[in-house]
């Protein structure tokens, strides 16, 4: 039996909101981008939301937004993918690299501060493969410094923590919609904000920086005015239609995923090879990925463990990475040691998980990690 690591599934409805928007003919941003704005940020419970046709963009456009330029830093966690560093490169500030712990994979808050320097200009945590940073302390200690939370959010649309759902908490959070995400819409991404400032500015650098947008522009004459150098970074209608209907899912995607995650923790409770995926009492898991520690106790090593399960037919593969270690940013982080980043690197393994896999499907990937690192 093969079990790949992920799998999309797109329903008729979805296919038919794509149809539909070929259909009319209006095929680039407009009324379908607008809807799936006001469903993310109803969802979520934020003001104002802002699609965009990437995570990437999101994080890049929502920093540019605050004013992060060249001679400042933004503390970012090393484990991530790599994305959550080049957004800062790409202002021409320096990413300022923090550790995690190793429990939850999430950037530590007093590695946070003592990562803290006058020229700190953003923080931006990752909730690390669905799970929420500890966002309270860290906005707290972004408030003492007087700079704001950017939280990168790519894999937690529908987690919670301390009640509210990621997306109405920190000042901007950013999601993505690639298609190894919990919905998708090809490629995509969105900022949540209360500050409806921040997500007019956001709006116009996604769309070089124009006055107005394509859709207002397309409807009526006038003409268009240029203040900031702006990208080419919008989503289209064909997208959005698609997550229009996604976002009519979404709760049961998490469902699934989350029981899929409790059934696998159940049967690697007694492995004391393995390391598995904790969240906190205050707040949930959404399980865009599955990812345990394969400790030094197991009889093999993560690396010797994907290979195993890769024979068996199961799509496993190595963990988040570690930005400060890969060749472009090995000279920037000279001299940069954190050891629960690069344990967890050195560690993490991901196993299958997507909210159509079958009972077959997961006793098959339970059965490969018993047989590989059951027992003592
Ligand atoms: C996926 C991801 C991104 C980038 O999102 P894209 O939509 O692929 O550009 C950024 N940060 C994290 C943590 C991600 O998982």
């Amino acid at each position: 039996m093969k079990v790949p690591i992920t799998k999309v599934e797109l329903d008729e409805r979805e296919v038919e909101a794509a149809a539909a928007v070929l259909r009319s003919g209006w095929v680039m941003q407009g009324p379908q981008v607008e809807a799936f704005e006001r469903a993310v940020a109803a969802y979520v419970g934020s003001r104002d939301a802002v699609a965009v046709s990437s995570g990437t963009a999101a994080l890049h456009l929502a920093l540019l937004a605050l004013g992060v330029g060249a001679g400042d830093e933004v503390i970012v966690p090393s484990l991530s993918f790599i994305a959550s560093a080049n957004v800062v490169l790409y202002c021409g500030a320096t990413p300022v690299f923090a550790d995690v712990d190793p429990d939850t994979y999430n950037i530590d808050p007093a590695h946070v501060k003592r990562a803290m320097t006058s020229r700190t200009k953003a923080v931006m945590p990752v909730d690390q493969v669905g799970l929420p940073a500890d966002l309270g302390p860290l906005m707290d200690l972004a408030r003492e410094q007087g700079v704001p939370v950017v939280e990168d959010a790519a894999c937690a649309l529908g987690a919670t923590y301390r009640g509210a759902r990621v997306g109405s908490i920190a000042p901007v959070s950013c999601f993505s919609f690639h298609p190894r995400k919990v919905i998708t819409t090809g490629e995509g991404g969105l900022i949540t904000t209360d500050d409806v400032a921040l997500a007019a500015r956001v709006r116009s650098l996604r769309s070089h920086g124009a006055s107005r947008s394509t859709f207002e522009r397309e409807k009526g004459g006038g003409a268009d005015v240029f203040a900031d150098l702006g990208y080419n970074f919008r989503m289209t209608d064909l997208q959005a239609a698609i997550g229009v209907e996604q976002m009519k899912k979404l709760d049961g995607l998490i469902a699934r995923r989350r029981a899929l995650a409790e059934r696998y923790n159940a049967a690697f409770a007694a492995v004391p090879a393995l390391h598995l995926p904790t969240a906190p009492p205050d707040r949930t898991h959404i399980y865009q990925t599955y990812m345990v520690r394969v400790t030094p106790r197991a009889r093999h090593s993560r690396d010797e463990t994907v290979a195993a399960l890769q024979a068996l037919g199961i799509g496993a593969k190595a963990g988040v990475q570690a930005i400060h270690t890969e060749p472009l940013y090995r000279e920037r982080a000279a001299g940069v040691s954190l050891p629960g980043t690069e344990q967890v690197a050195r560690e993490g393994l991901i196993l299958p998980l997507f909210p159509s896999m079958t009972e077959a499907e997961q006793a098959h990937v339970i059965d490969g990690v018993m047989a590989t690192l059951g027992g003592r």
